[in-house]
């Protein structure tokens, strides 16, 4: 690392986490920055470092204070909370990210101790330009912002939602090398209509109800204006927007900026991969595919599109393409002949089919090849259900999206044990390794994770013009091809997560291509595209970053 770049010199920089290496200044270090005093004698290594705080974290009892004492870390020194989080990224994920960071949020007002990104609320109205310009950071790639109205499963957070777009942007570092100096994770304050946090005196954000909806999308306009006239090229990733504002938004936004929506895109995305690794499996092709969802939410929806214009991209024509696909709702099977009003994205999948009020009553009338639950309704993956579905099917494709575990579909064992061993499993929960007569499966999850931080990673690479539907097809791809012939035998597929930062390389770089393929990206195009993204991936040791580049 070079300091000597920086003006800053004592102290100072022991109170700059982007500066602070603390104890692992070198003897040199400290004489040129004036520490010599202000540390303790000893000189560490990096790796000396990640292994008291590891011990440190090992020592809390919950996981909330695991998140509260790797968030310390990052306030002392950035770059070793990346090591850190790095080195040990299977562990730490569901702590930054879910499920603790759910717990974070609900009582984020309790355990705020220093503000991270920027809070935008509906009284800034007008002044939004002002805010972004208070913002320290000279470069920003990517945002992650959020309203806080729909917080994984747990409802509107309202400002407390702000732990949701620092964990995101953390594993865009973590796991796929986004510059954490060029990252900014924001909040829009409309409000909230949580009572209990409009009465708590320690809640963070405005106290008031939700903005009309005027309001709201005048403010977001100037949130996306603003920073757009700060940083031309910003990627902005929409997060935990409540339903109808999500599809909204994304439908205003995304031919005009570059821009996606997680919930909706990047879960497609994994799951569409999910679908590309089973016809490895079953050698057969998308179209090919009856696919049944339970649940026709926001999850479903986004999944069925995306798996519509794969089976567009191998040459079904669209309209073919959507009738292979039908969703099962709360009110039944979507069909053209309910009598109830179908919300607008069910549309295209309201076929002409007979009225079912019974999910096993809809895979006798379908036969689907693929069952996906997204419907948060535990169980609902029978035993009558999955061996109907091995009956039909020689390899049936049996999806259990629903988070957290307790709200599974099925367990990993009832899939393999009522199937005899043939489903080819995917969860929305972690599962552990299943013994099923003398064979080990090992389910994967379908994890946004393995996708999201690549495509942003590649997006800003190339700093592409738009996110268009064919980048998360490119990335489900690239996954997909990423999976070993090893795992797919043992049921498996996904990779193993462990692997993500190489994994991203290919992931991001498949996104990479595709921008440039498009004419999307702003920059010319390299001659080894993978190795200019691996190139471009930040580490923590990387000499720039104490520069402050
Ligand atoms: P949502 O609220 O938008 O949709 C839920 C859907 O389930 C609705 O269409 C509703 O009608 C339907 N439903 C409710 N009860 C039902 C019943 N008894 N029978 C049939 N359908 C029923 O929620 P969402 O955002 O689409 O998420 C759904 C689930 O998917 C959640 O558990 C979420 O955690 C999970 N999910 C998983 C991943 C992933 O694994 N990567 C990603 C996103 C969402």
């Amino acid at each position: 690392m070079s300091t000597c770049e920086n003006k800053e010199k004592g102290v100072g920089v022991l109170r700059n986490p982007w500066l602070n290496r603390g104890t692992a200044f070198t003897e040199k270090q400290r004489d040129e920055l004036g520490l010599r005093g202000l540390l303790p004698p000893a000189v560490s290594t990096r790796d000396e470092q990640v292994a008291r705080w590891k011990s440190i974290i090992e020592q809390q009892p919950t996981g909330l204070l695991k998140y509260i004492t790797l968030d310390t870390v990052r306030m002392i020194d950035e770059a070793l909370y990346f090591q850190l989080v790095m080195e040990n990224v299977e562990e730490y994920m569901p702590l930054i990210y879910t499920p603790t960071v759910g717990e974070a949020c609900q009582k984020f007002g309790k355990i705020f101790r220093q503000p991270r990104g920027l809070f935008i609320s509906a009284e800034d109205r007008g002044h939004v330009r002002e805010l972004v310009a208070n913002v320290p950071n000279k470069k920003v790639d990517i945002i992650v912002v959020t309203d806080g109205n729909r917080i994984l499963g747990l409802g509107d957070l309202g400002a407390c939602g702000m732990g949701i777009p620092i964990g995101k942007l953390a594993l865009y570092t973590a796991c796929a090398g986004v510059n954490p100096q060029h990252t900014l994770p924001v909040t829009i304050d409309a409000g909230t209509n949580n009572e209990e946090f409009l009465k708590d005196p320690l809640y963070i954000g405005q106290r008031h109800k939700r903005v009309d909806e005027d309001t709201y999308y005048e403010l977001i306009e100037e949130f996306v204006n603003a920073v757009r006239e700060r940083w031309p090229d910003v990627l902005i990733q929409f997060e935990d927007f409540q339903n109808t504002h999500a599809f909204a938004l994304l439908d205003k936004y995304q031919n005009r900026i570059p821009c996606f929506n997680d919930d909706i895109q990047g879960t497609a995305s994994v799951v569409v991969t999910g679908f590309y690794s089973a016809m490895r499996v079953k050698k057969e092709k998308l179209s090919d595919q009856r696919i049944l969802f339970l649940g026709a939410g926001s999850a479903a929806t986004g999944i069925a599109h995306l798996l519509a214009d794969a089976m567009v991209e191998e040459g079904t024509p669209r309209e073919e393409a959507l009738s292979r696909i039908a969703l099962f709702d709360s009110k039944g099977l979507v069909s053209s002949r309910r009598t109830d009003k179908l919300a607008a994205n069910k549309l295209p999948f309201a076929h002409d089919l007979e009225i079912a009020s019974s999910f096993i009553d809809a895979i006798r009338q379908l036969k689907p090849t693929a069952i996906v639950g997204v419907s948060a309704q535990p169980k609902t993956f029978t035993k009558e259900v999955i061996e109907l579905m091995s009956e039909l099917n020689d390899r049936p494709i049996i999806f259990a999206l629903s988070n957290p575990t307790s709200k599974s579909e099925c367990s990993a064992e009832e899939a393999y044990k009522y199937s005899k061993g043939n489903a080819l499993f995917a969860s929305g929960s972690p599962f552990a390794p299943v013994e099923f007569e003398g064979k080990t499966f090992v389910p994967r999850q379908g994890n946004n994770s393995y996708v999201f931080p690549a495509i942003g990673m590649g997006c800003i690479y190339t700093r592409s013009k738009f996110v268009p539907t064919g980048v998360f097809l490119a990335a489900a791809k690239s996954l997909a091809h990423l999976v070993s012939l090893e795992d797919l035998d043992k049921g498996a597929l996904y990779p193993p997560l462990s692997e993500i930062r190489e994994l991203s390389v290919s992931i991001a770089a498949a996104v990479a291509e595709y921008c440039f393929d498009k004419g999307l990206a702003q920059i010319e195009r390299p001659a080894d595209i993978k190795a200019a993204v691996r190139e471009a991936m930040w580490q923590p040791s990387d000499p720039k970053f104490a520069a402050g580049e």
